[in-house]
């Protein structure tokens, strides 16, 4: 059995509580023989800063590109508000995605049965949803120069911000999706505004021609972002596979995941290109959310979007889908027996800790692989 190795990095706040229950996880399925981790740990964000004096040290950033996948927690919090900007805690982020060349974020927004009561949409228009975004992550408006405010000099400035993307950009996000959408339901659907924005011309010409070369095969759309974003909540179970720039992702995407209820639930994937010699793929998983101080320490924090993100790293990175499956498959068992942390307590309902939450996870894994 091949061993995968793991990079941790659990980061601050709540980031360490939720790894500890990914710990769990993941020494369970080694004792099993189910999959063999070699697993590392280093620092990132404001403790690595406390360290190091940096967000994330140069021997991290090795073992970060020397590691199968990373599975990083969150950083930030308030201890580190008056540290330099180019310290602050996001910038091991920042460099962990810039150096690894992760150009592609998937979000996945899916919606467990047992919470389909807790969206602010009706049920009947969540339940079951299974959408994933594809976000272009190192390029676009976000990046693009000029990027500056000038000053006028007659009492006025201007602030621009430039969307700049090439064909070699575009055509390897939408190759990530299509390649995505044949493991599910295979259809994509491409975002952008080729209405008013060249860049939107650019995208779809570039996402119609790969298709038409490689992927006749997967059912490809085109919606404006605007009409896409109206879509997502009136009946977001039409899509399967959405690709689209970094702008429109993040907004859309923040869209998708608060369609399935708390920010604790929610994995996420950066992926950068594969390697043509190794045929590897430099890869980080981590929850949406961050560290959330107001209650790090308290041992309350939802521990499911980081074993989700687990789920993700054996599914995208180690050729693991079976097992990923049977993780979502003990996620879903434990909300449907009636566990909940605070953040998704049904109203009146009992609440879990964090660690009772992992324990239930790895019970209920135990029963399903028994
Ligand atoms: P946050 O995601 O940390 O918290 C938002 C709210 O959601 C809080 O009320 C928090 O208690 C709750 N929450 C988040 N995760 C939870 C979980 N697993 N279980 C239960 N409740 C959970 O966002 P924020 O408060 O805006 O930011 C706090 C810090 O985290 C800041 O320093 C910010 O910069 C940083 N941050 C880091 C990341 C990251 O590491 N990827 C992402 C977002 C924010």
């Amino acid at each position: 059995m091949a061993t995968h190795k793991l990079l941790l990095l659990a980061g601050d706040g709540i980031g360490p509580e939720v790894t500890a229950e990914v710990k769990r996880v993941i020494s369970w399925l080694d004792a099993q023989g189910i999959a063999s981790f070699a697993v590392e740990e280093d620092l990132v964000g404001g403790c690595a800063y406390d360290a190091h004096g940096v967000p994330v040290s140069d021997a991290a950033m090795e073992r970060a590109k020397a590691a199968d996948a990373i599975l990083l927690g969150a950083v930030g919090g308030p201890k580190w508000a008056g540290v330099p900007y180019e310290h602050r805690p996001e910038a091991g982020l920042l460099r962990l995605r810039k150096d690894l060349s992760l150009f592609a974020n998937l979000r996945p927004a899916l919606c467990y049965p047992a919470l389909a009561d807790a969206s602010s949409l009706k049920r009947e228009v969540v339940e079951g949803l299974d959408i994933l975004i594809v976000r272009e992550l190192t390029g676009g408006v976000y990046f693009g120069e000029p990027k500056t405010i000038l000053d006028l000099g007659n009492g006025q400035k201007r602030a621009i911000d430039t969307q700049v993307y090439d064909t070699y950009e575009i055509d390897r996000i939408a190759a990530v999706a299509f390649e995505l959408a044949r493991t599910r339901r295979n259809k994509v659907t491409s975002a952008e505004k080729h209405n008013v924005m060249r860049s939107g011309v650019l995208w779809k010409d570039t996402v119609t021609a790969l298709h038409a070369k490689d992927y006749k095969d997967v059912e490809l759309e085109h919606q404006l972002a605007d009409s896409l974003a109206m879509q997502l909540v009136r009946w977001p179970k039409q899509f399967d596979v959405i690709v689209t720039d970094n702008l429109f992702g993040d907004i859309l995407s923040d869209i998708a995941s608060m369609l399935t209820g708390s920010l604790g639930m929610l994995p996420s994937a950066s992926l950068g290109a594969v390697d043509a010699t190794t045929g590897k793929r430099a890869a980080m998983y981590e929850p949406v959310h961050g560290s959330a101080p107001d209650i790090a320490g308290r041992g309350i924090a939802n521990p499911i979007a980081m074993i989700g993100s687990l789920g993700m790293a054996l599914r995208y990175s180690f050729g693991l889908g079976d097992v990923a499956d049977k993780i979502e498959a003990a996620i879903a068992g434990v909300l449907a027996a009636g566990l909940r942390t605070a953040d998704i307590r049904a109203p009146g309902g009992p609440i879990i800790g964090t660690a009772d939450m992992g324990e239930a996870i790895v019970a209920e894994l135990a029963k399903q692989t028994a």
